[in-house]
C-alpha cells in the first residue's frame, strides 16, 4: 500500500478519536490524560462547550467573507487582544510562523521608513520561532535549517539570556533594527531567563531605537499564569506574536504592535486571505472570554506553582534529575541523559508528554487542569522518571 502522506513527522502509534477536557480517548477507547495539550494548543482542553458553541453558531452565519470588507468578530477580537496587552492594534493570520513573518517585515519596513537600507534583526541561540523561510532562519536550532539554505539574510545571533552579548552586537552592528525573543524558550528547553532579561532588553532597544519583539506564541494566552509572559514584568514588547492557544485549535495567529511600531503597514504591505476569518475570529474570542470568565489564568499560575512543587517534592534527591523549572503551567523537567524514549512509556501508560531539547521533559497541559488530574500526573510520570534513570 503506498503511504499519502508525507514523511515530515514521526509519528507516535496513536490515533485519537475524541476528546473531553484534560482528557484524550484513542480508537480502541483507551483513555489519556493529556498533559501537552497539542503542544500549549488547547488551554481549554478538548471539546470545549464555549468554543464547540461558538463555532457551530458563527458556522451558520459567516465563515469567510474577506479582508476586502470589514470583519465584525475580526475588530471585536482585536478590541479584546489590545485591550488584553496594553497595545494598539493587531494583523491576524493563520499560524505563529506567519505571525512571526508579520513582525519581521514589520521590523524590516520600520527600518527602511527610517532609512536603514540593510536592517538585520537580533535573534538568540536556541530559539524556535516557525518553519517558513524567514522563521527557520531566524530559529537558532541548526536541524531546523539544515538543507534549506540559502537562508534569509538580516539576522545576528548572540546567546539567551545574555545581555552582554546583545550591548557587544549593538556596540558592533549598526544596522541592527529590533530584537525578536522568546520570553521563556519553549521548543530550545524550557529555558525561563533572569528576572531582569527582558527589561534589560527593553532599556536596550529604548536606547538604540530598536524593536522589542516578544514571540509569545508558546508563553501566551494565560500559559505562564499571566495573560502574556512579559505580564511577569513592569515592560511592554512594541510587538508580540500569538498563535498556539488563541484559538484553542482553531488556526489563527496575531500580530500585535504598540505605538510606532502600530502604524507601520499601510494597505497593501501585507496581507493574508484566510487571516482573521470570521469563524476563527469568533473561537478565539471565545477562548478570550472563557479564560477570562473562569478565572483560568490565575488558576493556570496557582496550579502551575502547585504542579511544579509537587515534582520538586516526589524528584527530590532522584539523581538524575538536573532541574525542574517551569512558570505557570509551562513547565521542565531537565535529566542528566536524553530521554525521548520517555514519551513512549508514558503514552503505554496513558499520558501524554514531550521530550524537547533531548533532555527535558516538556509538560503543557490545559489550563483547565483540576488538582486531582494534576496529582495523578505527578504520580504517573514520576514513576516513570524513576524508573527510566534507575534502568540498566
Ligand atoms: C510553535 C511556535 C512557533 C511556530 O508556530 P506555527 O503555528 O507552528 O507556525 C513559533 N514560535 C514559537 C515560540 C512556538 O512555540
Amino acid at each position: 500500500m503506498s503511504e499519502p502522506l508525507m514523511t515530515t513527522y514521526k509519528r507516535l502509534p496513536v490515533t485519537f478519536a475524541r476528546g473531553e477536557g484534560v482528557w484524550l480517548w484513542d480508537d480502541a477507547g483507551t483513555r489519556y490524560l493529556d498533559a501537552l495539550a497539542g503542544i500549549a494548543v488547547c488551554g481549554l482542553g478538548h471539546a470545549h462547550p464555549a468554543v464547540r458553541d461558538a463555532l457551530c453558531e458563527q458556522a451558520g452565519l459567516l465563515v469567510h467573507t474577506s479582508n476586502i470588507y470589514r470583519i465584525a468578530e475580526q475588530e471585536r477580537l482585536g478590541a479584546l487582544l489590545t485591550d488584553l496587552a496594553g497595545m494598539d492594534r493587531v494583523f491576524f493570520g493563520n499560524s505563529g510562523a506567519e505571525a512571526n513573518e508579520a513582525a519581521i517585515k514589520l521590523a524590516r519596513l520600520y527600518a527602511h521608513q527610517r532609512g536603514v537600507e540593510h536592517p538585520a534583526i537580533l535573534v538568540m541561540e536556541n530559539s524556535f520561532h516557525g518553519r517558513t523561510l524567514a522563521t527557520l532562519t531566524a530559529t537558532g536550532n541548526r536541524r531546523v535549517q539544515a538543507g534549506f539554505e540559502p537562508l534569509v539574510q538580516g539576522f545576528v545571533r548572540v546567546p539567551y539570556n545574555d545581555i552582554g552579548a546583545v550591548e557587544t552586537a549593538a556596540a558592533n552592528r549598526k544596522n541592527i533594527v529590533a530584537i525578536l525573543v522568546e520570553p521563556i524558550q519553549g521548543e530550545g528547553g524550557i529555558n525561563i531567563p533572569g528576572d531582569d532579561y527582558l527589561p534589560a532588553l527593553r532599556r536596550i532597544c529604548d536606547r538604540e531605537g530598536w524593536l522589542l519583539i516578544l514571540d509569545e506564541i508558546q508563553t501566551g494566552i494565560g500559559r505562564t499564569g499571566r495573560w502574556f509572559a512579559f505580564q511577569h514584568t513592569e515592560i511592554v514588547p512594541d510587538v508580540m506574536t500569538l498563535a498556539k492557544a488563541l484559538g484553542n485549535g482553531v488556526p489563527i495567529g496575531a500580530c500585535v504592535a504598540r505605538g510606532a511600531a502600530a502604524e507601520v503597514f499601510g494597505p497593501g504591505t501585507h496581507g493574508s486571505t484566510f487571516g482573521g476569518n470570521p469563524l476563527a475570529c469568533r473561537a478565539a474570542r471565545a477562548v478570550l472570554e472563557t479564560i477570562a470568565a473562569q478565572g483560568l489564568v490565575e488558576h493556570a499560575a496557582t496550579q502551575g506553582a502547585a504542579l511544579r512543587d509537587a515534582f520538586r517534592a516526589s524528584l527530590a534527591r532522584v539523581p538524575g534529575v538536573v532541574a525542574v523549572r517551569g512558570r505557570g503551567l509551562m513547565l521542565g523537567i531537565e535529566l542528566d541523559r536524553p530521554c525521548a524514549e520517555l514519551v513512549m512509556s508514558a503514552l503505554s501508560a496513558g499520558l501524554l508528554i514531550n521530550v524537547t531539547a533531548e533532555r527535558v521533559i516538556r509538560l503543557l497541559p490545559p489550563l483547565i487542569i483540576e488538582p486531582d488530574q494534576a496529582t495523578h500526573l505527578v504520580e504517573v510520570l514520576s514513576t516513570l522518571i524513576r524508573r527510566f534513570l534507575t534502568a540498566p
